[in-house]
This record gives C-alpha cells, sequence and structure tokens, in this order.
C-alpha cells in the first residue's frame, strides 16, 4: 500500500505558476520550459509506475514515493522506497528516450539521442548511493539492520538498454517498467528472512514520513528573475490571457470575453508558489489588479483561510493539506 502517494511536486506547481507569468519574448523561457518539460517528463515516468506498483501486496508493502531525507549536511532524495519486513528497495526511474549504454570501464553510461551521445550520470550507480545513504540514515536512527536494494526502473517505452560485454552484470539491477513487479518478486524470493515486525514497520513508516522534508525551491531566483519580470494579474481561464478586468464581483476577460467568479483562486495559489505562503490584503490586490480594500477583503475571507493579526495587519494563509 502507498504509504507516501505518488503527487506532482510543488517544484512543478511552481513550473506551472510561472510560465504563463514570463512574457512570450523573455530571454528565460527557452531555459525555463526545457526544464519545465525534463521535470514533468520525470513526474509522468514515476507516475507511470505507480499503476504497477498498486498491484503490490497491499500488507507485504509499503510504498513511498519521494522521499527526501536529510543525511549530515545534505538532503538525498528517493524516487520510490518500497518497504518490506525482510528488504527494502530503492527505485531510481527514469523516463528519456534514447539507448542508454552502460559501458565496462569506469562505469560510465551513455544515451544516444537522435544519433547523438551524451554522458549521464550513471542510474545505477545513483540508485546504490541513494540505498547506501538510506541504510546509514536507518541506522543513525537505531533501526534494525535489514538487506537495502537498489534498482534502476526504466518508464520509457522508446528507450533501449545496452550493456558493454563484460559489463553484463549491471542488467541485473536494470528493469523496464513492465517487468518491475516480476523484479520485486524475484528479489522477494531471495530475501525471504523476516527482519522487522509488524510495531518495527509502522515505526519506521513513520520515521519515514516525519524525517521527509520538502524541497523549498525559489524558482524566481534560481532563474535570476526579478520580481519586476513576473507579469501579474488573473489569467483567463478559456484564452489564458493576463489579465483580466474585475468589476462587479466578476472577472471578464479583455480579450475573449469570458466571464468568471473564481479565475482569481488560481492566481492566489500562484502567488503562494511564486512569492510566499502567506498574502496581506494590499499584496492581492497589486497582485490581482483590484483598487478596492473592500472587494480585496470579501475575496480573501470568502477564501476561509487562516489568519493572523487584525484590519489592516490581517495577513493570510496557504492552507496545508497534510
Ligand atoms: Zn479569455
Amino acid at each position: 500500500m502507498f504509504a507516501k502517494k505518488c503527487e506532482i511536486s510543488e517544484r512543478i506547481q511552481k513550473f506551472e505558476a510561472l510560465e504563463p507569468r514570463i512574457s512570450p519574448n523573455h530571454p528565460i523561457r527557452p531555459t525555463l520550459l526545457k526544464e519545465y518539460k525534463n521535470w514533468l517528463a520525470g513526474y509522468k515516468g514515476e507516475k507511470s509506475l505507480e499503476f504497477h506498483l498498486s498491484m503490490l501486496p497491499d500488507k507485504k508493502y509499503l510504498i513511498f514515493h519521494n522521499i527526501r531525507l536529510l543525511f549530515g549536511k545534505y538532503f538525498f532524495q528517493i524516487d520510490f522506497l518500497i518497504l518490506a519486513a525482510a528488504f527494502a528497495l530503492e527505485i531510481e526511474v527514469k523516463n528519456r528516450t534514447g539507448e542508454y549504454f552502460f559501458e565496462k570501464y569506469l562505469n560510465q553510461t551513455t544515451l544516444k539521442v537522435s544519433g547523438t551521445h551524451e554522458r549521464i550520470k550513471n542510474p545505477v550507480l545513483q540508485a546504490r548511493l541513494q540505498a547506501m545513504k538510506l541504510k546509514k540514515w536507518l541506522q543513525k536512527h537505531n533501526f534494525p539492520e535489514i538487506p537495502i536494494l537498489h534498482i534502476f526502473v526504466n518508464s520509457n517505452g522508446k528507450a533501449s538498454i545496452t550493456a558493454e560485454r563484460g559489463n553484463e552484470q549491471i542488467l541485473r539491477y536494470i528493469c523496464n517498467s513492465e517487468g518491475l513487479l516480476e523484479k520485486i518478486s524475484q528479489l522477494a524470493n531471495c530475501n525471504k528472512n523476516e527482519i522487522l515486525n509488524t510495531k518495527e514497520l509502522r515505526r519506521v513508516k513513520r520515521l519515514l514520513l516525519t524525517g521527509h522534508t520538502p524541497e523549498n525551491f525559489d524558482i524566481i531566483s534560481s532563474f535570476h528573475l526579478t520580481y519586476k519580470d513576473i507579469v501579474t494579474g488573473v489569467q483567463c481561464p478559456k484564452c489564458l490571457f493576463l489579465p483580466m478586468d474585475y468589476t462587479y464581483g466578476s472577472w471578464i476577460c479583455p480579450n475573449c470575453q469570458c466571464k468568471s467568479k473564481t479565475a482569481h483562486i488560481k492566481a492566489i495559489y500562484d502567488y503562494f508558489l511564486l512569492y510566499k505562503p502567506s498574502i496581506t490584503n494590499s499584496e492581492l490586490r497589486e497582485f490581482l489588479h483590484i483598487e478596492s480594500p473592500t472587494s480585496a477583503n470579501r475575496i480573501l475571507r470568502k477564501l476561509d483561510f487562516t489568519s493572523t493579526g487584525t484590519k489592516k495587519g490581517t495577513i493570510y494563509f496557504l492552507p496545508r493539506h497534510n
């Protein structure tokens, strides 16, 4: 069963909030779109594994998607972690098209895409490294030692994988998504000695979930943008025009005349993602292009956010969903 569900990361949500708010001819746009596409493809690959993993017996396996843990001074992130009484399995997922080639010497990996070779990080070694970190992390939390296995799963149906002669053993740590269940059952057959009891499994689950620290990715500074680069206002849900006009409690699109009473909600969430997880009346007016503090107040009160302070000093907070 999923102890931590496969959900879209906040990083991708930030890309989605930023993209429509960067003007079409801004020089950062191509880089921004390229990175967004890469992260989204990665997520889609992970999401596609969810279906296979959901077929694992509920009682036997705990599945965690995207766990980020602090070890020493640094964080490490695991795409999927499968936990059973006898072993844990660390899964590194890649969703890239092309031909993977695992070289014998130096354990180098290349990916050939439309005729060009690109040297990439060896995903099996990446998985192994994360598994080692997890092992140390569990040791640090005084946990009984269990085998921590690792594999790289290729989730892309258009990718092919080969290993150089003499390096075929690496293929044991690789599978395609459609072969994942079989791989897990093979690993379970080789690791039958149940080490963790139900209570310990529950404890490690709690430990992982409380140890998980979502990243705090500041998308604006990471692309060296300033607030002046961000187009403010409410986006039309129909034709995506920015900004809509606010008249008598409704948002009207000057481009397609679409009328909406709720289009501002997405804009406020964009604000939370791009700037900070709180907003005041005057910040709301500036971002949504509303003149009247009373209208802004009405909008904020209707959204039922938690708040601190009174009158002009009221700060409204992003609701937390966990
Ligand atoms: Zn429109």
